[in-house]
């Protein structure tokens, strides 16, 4: 049998193996995790897949993992085939907040427990949420752009609609701003989701939003950095990067980059190695039977689902440095490479 066969060694031959090398430490004795993604299109997605694996083998664990390249259906199929491998835990990135709920209750009849990692799942059981605190990322967005524009039209660029993510971030956002609304100092002239979080749709959305508003626009918060990266494109074919401040997440290097170069305000940064290592550690004790201690409760739509939230950071050119470069998120080097 190949290494990639694994799962398929019947029973008895399993055994066999076990008895010829009693005292090997055998794939069959490892808790085995399974991490179903989304996607790995967005630069922060790549670094999550890597830092999870290191951190569950690092625990002594085996860790499966598949990505489903935006596809709510391909993203069933795969976590259905590694329900059916014999797995321990269900680690889930997904892709559509809705549609993941049926995979759930798939889990539990196997006895496996599903962990929500980044996004949630609505309107199921799901045992376990462990993310940032997503309205707090909205509202650093708001809370610094605010500070910078006090008042004036605003756009706002959503994220994926079908990402309950997306919402939340929107939600902080409009916790900060609503009282400026309320009392007439800033307006919402344009206010959109991008499709699938993609660069090109919200380059559309911005485009739309200047033909709604011509150039009276004063400031721009996008839900993650590859969707203000379409934004600043926007900005660009116009002669106005770097003149009406953009606000982004996630510290991709491109933004970081652009932020130290003038064209992007701000971004949040969510230092993605506590994640990971939380989201591990969590489904190595679930896997366990050990009791996990998860003291924050986000109501899904069915349930209210235990949560670990961690903290987001905002950074600006001023903190880069005691931040993302302190970390290694990114070095120093590839941030000024272009100044
Ligand atoms: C994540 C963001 C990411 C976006 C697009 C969201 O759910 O929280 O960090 O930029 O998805 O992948």
């Amino acid at each position: 049998n190949s290494a990639g066969n694994m799962h398929t060694v019947p029973a008895e031959e399993q055994k066999a193996d076990e008895s010829a090398v009693p005292d090997s430490d055998t794939d069959q004795d490892k808790i085995k995790i399974a991490f179903a993604m989304d996607t790995l299109l967005e630069e922060r997605w790549p670094r999550d897949r890597d830092l999870f694996r290191e951190a569950v083998e690092a625990l002594g664990a085996e860790v499966e993992i598949m990505a489903a390249s935006g596809d709510d259906a391909l993203q069933i199929t795969q976590m259905e085939r590694m329900i059916s491998s014999g797995i321990d835990v269900l680690v889930v990135v997904p892709h559509n907040a809705e549609a993941t709920a049926t995979i759930v209750n798939m889990a539990h009849s196997a006895g496996i427990k599903v962990i929500a990692y980044d996004r949630l799942i609505r309107n199921a059981e799901i045992d376990l949420y462990v993310s940032f605190d997503n309205e707090r990322v909205g509202e650093l967005q708001a809370e610094a752009m605010q500070k910078q524009v006090p008042s004036g039209s605003y756009v706002y660029i959503g994220g994926a609609e079908t990402d309950y993510n997306a919402h939340q971030f929107k939600q902080g956002v409009f916790n900060v701003l609503q009282p400026l609304i309320d009392r007439g100092d800033i307006r919402i002239v344009f206010d959109q989701w991008s499709q699938d979080w993609t660069p090109a749709s919200a380059r559309a959305n911005m485009e739309a939003a200047f033909q709604a508003n011509g150039d009276q626009i004063d400031a721009v918060i996008s839900a993650n950095d590859a969707t203000a990266g379409g934004v600043i494109e926007a900005l660009e074919a116009r002669g106005l990067a770097g003149k009406i401040p953009v606000a982004g997440q996630d510290a991709d290097l491109a933004a970081v980059q652009r932020i130290v170069e003038g064209t992007q305000m701000m971004t949040v940064y969510k230092p993605i190695h506590l994640l990971a290592e939380e989201a591990a550690e969590l489904a190595l004790k679930l896997a366990m039977g050990e009791p996990v201690v998860a003291d924050q409760k986000i109501n899904n739509g069915k349930i209210e689902v235990p949560s670990v939230l961690l903290t987001p950071i905002a950074v600006d050119r001023h903190n880069v440095m005691d931040t993302i470069i302190a970390d290694g998120f990114h070095t120093e080097e590839e941030v000024y490479r272009n100044t």
